[in-house]
Parts: C-alpha cells; sequence; structure tokens
C-alpha cells in the first residue's frame, strides 16, 4: 500500500516529493534524506485519521443538504423548482463543499493529534456558522449581526445557492459564486492541511 508522497525540503533548497519508504539524494548537494525514519505507524495512524474525519464532514454535509431540501419542499409544498438536474447540482454543490470543508477537521487532527479534540473542534467550528448563514433562514429574516457575519461566512454562498435551485430556479450568477467560494475554501483547507502534514511528520 503506498500513501501520499512526503514534501521533504533539503537544507540547501531542493524541494522534492518522495514516496514514503524511500530514500531521496538531494541533486544538487548530495545529502541523504530516508523518509523510512518517520515511524511507520505515525505515518499511516495519521492518514487513517485524516480519511475517518474526512468522511464524518462529508456525512455531515449531505445530511444537512438533505435537511434543507426536505424542510423547503415540506414548508412549500412544492417540488424543486430546477427539476432532476437541479437536484444533481443540488447535491454536486453539497458534496464538493463538504469535501472542501473536511479539510479544515484533517488540519486540525494533525494539529492535535487527538480524537476527541478533533471531533469536538469540527462540531464546535461547523455548527455555529451554520448558524450563522444563511442556510437556516432567508437573510432579511436573521438579526442584523447575523446578517453581518452571514456575508462573511461561505456557508451562506452554498445556501443561497442551494434555495435558489429549489425556488426560484436558475441563476447562474449564484450557482457560479457559491462554485467558486468552494473552490478558495478547499485551496486554502489544502495548502494549510499540506503545511501540517509536512510538520507532522517531520517532528
Ligand atoms: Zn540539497
Amino acid at each position: 500500500m503506498k500513501g501520499p508522497p512526503i514534501t521533504v525540503s533539503c537544507k540547501c533548497g531542493e524541494v522534492r516529493h518522495v514516496p514514503y519508504g524511500e530514500t531521496w539524494q538531494c541533486e544538487k548537494c548530495g545529502r541523504r534524506w530516508n523518509t523510512a525514519q518517520i515511524p511507520a505507524e505515525d505515518y499511516w495512524g495519521i492518514m487513517r485519521e485524516m480519511r475517518n474525519y474526512r468522511l464524518v464532514v462529508i456525512g455531515i454535509a449531505l445530511g444537512l443538504a438533505l435537511a434543507v431540501v426536505t424542510l423547503l419542499a415540506v414548508a412549500l409544498g412544492v417540488g424543486v423548482a430546477t427539476g432532476a438536474a437541479g437536484l444533481i447540482f443540488l447535491f454536486a454543490l453539497a458534496l464538493s463543499f463538504g469535501i472542501a470543508w473536511s479539510g479544515i477537521s484533517t488540519f486540525i487532527a494533525l494539529a492535535t493529534r487527538n480524537s476527541e479534540s478533533t471531533l469536538m473542534i469540527s462540531i464546535l467550528t461547523t455548527f455555529p456558522l451554520l448558524f450563522l448563514s444563511t442556510a437556516v433562514m432567508p437573510k432579511p429574516l436573521l438579526p442584523d449581526w447575523v446578517q453581518t457575519v452571514a456575508v462573511y461566512n461561505p456557508i451562506s454562498y452554498i445556501a443561497d445557492a442551494l434555495h435558489r435551485l429549489i425556488i426560484t430556479g436558475w441563476d447562474w450568477a449564484v450557482i457560479g459564486g457559491a462554485f467558486l467560494v468552494i473552490l478558495v475554501v478547499g485551496a486554502v483547507t489544502l495548502s494549510a492541511t499540506t503545511a501540517m502534514f509536512r510538520r507532522a511528520v517531520s517532528g
């Protein structure tokens, strides 16, 4: 079984991605770097933890999408405005946001190296953001200060796109904006976890 490569930075400045267990001799200065020095248990433990938390957060995101759809459908007594294609978009949005957002819990898992605190912090960071977004209520109905927070909350943009798909129809500016937010969240969490992973296996 092969895991993701480890980024090795040589003292001379060369950087190379080396598969776990392999040795790399720097072409520039000749120093040797042995990734097998990282205990296998640590390496695979971290990989397992990362995968587990990823699944938990993706599950939460999908459950959330389902709950929003069901609630709205029941409340409005109507179907989805954009039909079956809209439903596919809806789940694609929820799933890709879940994957991007799950990087946060991966980051926490690597930082704390502790399962309980990872789960706690993940839940404590995700749920308040959820309630401080337009996910639960249309913006005009939210208290003033929550409206202000909601503007900076990535979950709002996803929720807006979901609402449009269900209630009004295809609004490409809002849907495109949601995908853009997902890309930004994904880029931020991915670079943060990559940096943290490097620290975790080299520490
Ligand atoms: Zn070197």
